[in-house]
């Protein structure tokens, strides 16, 4: 018998293409008027054309963001909406900009506009992350919780394939452990569905033709239902790697995620069968872990860890790391499983798979 619980924050989505225009309306039915606008520095062009939108709202421009929110970032955000006295934060970009938005917010209180650029999904969820001292922390915080996200597709039209591959996987990865989550419900496992069966159809679109507006479209919607399901219910095992590798050695985040989920749903693929069902039927495959790695391979998505700089060195460190907390997972997490998995993503060994 179905019985679930299920918080619904209030976060005002706006999707469509050629919504950034409505940026300035947006805003200001969120009643805010000092506006500190955060970026990478490779999205500090797409934070200059907001000007002759909400030019008169901007207070200060912090274009320093990187990945995983390190503690050093986040002093130097922190203190400067604190000297230009902001009264709300506009991240636009991926999960970078949004992760540095939410660390601020989480101290300073005040409202997050996203506007998001990836298919990180964090402008739907309530979870912080900071990285202090080789270990990235994360929590839950409704103060974190953008109260306005705005999709534009066209905005996401430059985004470089491979880019797209690794962030498309990511959002991909929310969904697979969102089915099998220890408090999964029915809207969610809903979400995660028909996140699957969108991106895996529009990653492969964009593979051969990153300007395509219906496949860019589908992925972002993809993308929102993959954020969705993240910020509704609790992640498993794949996710506790990622941030592991994340925070420990600084490995990319959506690069990380592409290349381990094949091996994470295999890893629990015989202790969620309903899940790894549901997750096939999305996928149109019979399995849905060597589904996830033909869909990597198909979008020419990275294949390996040791691609990405891990070495065999640092296994059993991130084994130590990634058992140290407990969390929920269809399969128990033995140390001697756990190397085994990262061993086989390692060198990208299908054979783990198949
Ligand atoms: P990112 O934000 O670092 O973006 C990747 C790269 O793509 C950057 O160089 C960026 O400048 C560039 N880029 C972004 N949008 C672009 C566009 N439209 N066109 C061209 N280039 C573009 O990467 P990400 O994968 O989006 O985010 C990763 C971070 O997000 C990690 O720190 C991760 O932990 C965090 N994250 C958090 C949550 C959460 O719920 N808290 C969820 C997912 C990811």
């Amino acid at each position: 018998m179905t019985s679930f619980t299920l918080d619904l924050p209030h976060t005002h989505i706006v999707f469509g293409s050629g919504s950034l225009q409505l940026l300035g309306r947006e805003l200001d039915g969120l009643g805010v008027r000092r506006v500190m606008v955060i970026s990478t520095g490779g999205r500090a062009a797409l934070a200059a054309s907001v000007d002759e939108l909400i030019g008169s709202l901007i207070v200060h421009r912090f274009e320093s963001a990187v990945p995983h929110v390190p503690e050093r970032v986040v002093e130097k955000a922190r203190a400067a909406a604190g000297a230009s006295a902001a009264d709300s934060l506009l991240s636009l970009g991926g999960g970078s900009a949004i992760g540095i938005a939410k660390a601020v917010a989480l101290q300073a209180e005040i409202p997050i506009a996203a506007v998001p650029t990836t298919y990180s999904g964090s402008e739907m969820t309530p979870i912080w992350g900071l990285t202090a001292s080789g270990e990235k922390k994360t929590g839950r915080d409704v103060l974190v919780q953008p109260r306005l996200v705005l999709y534009d597709p066209a905005l996401t039209l430059d985004l470089p394939p491979r880019v797209s591959a690794s962030s498309g996987l990511n959002a991909v990865a929310h969904c697979i452990e969102a089915l099998y989550a220890v408090d999964g419900n029915p809207l969610t496992s809903s979400a995660a569905e028909r996140g699957i069966s969108l991106l895996s159809h529009a990653l492969r679109a964009i593979t051969t033709n990153p300007r395509e507006m219906t496949a860019r479209s589908a992925a972002l919607t993809g993308a929102c239902l993959a954020g969705f399901a993240l910020g509704t219910v609790q992640m498993a095992l794949h996710h506790k790697l990622c941030h592991t590798l994340g925070g420990t050695f600084d490995m990319p985040h959506a690069d990380t995620h592409a290349v381990l989920l094949p091996y994470t749903a295999a890893f629990n693929a015989s202790a969620a069968p309903e899940a790894m069902r549901a997750a096939a039927v999305a996928l149109g495959a019979r399995a849905a872990p060597a589904a996830l790695l033909k869909l990597a391979r198909d979008i020419a998505a990275p294949m390996s860890l040791a691609e990405l700089g891990m070495r065999e060195a640092d296994i059993d460190r991130a084994v130590d790391v990634a058992v140290s907390r407990p969390y929920p997972n269809p399969r128990p997490v033995t140390r001697d499983a756990l190397r085994e998995l990262l061993n086989a993503a390692l060198v990208g060994d299908p054979d783990y798979i198949q």
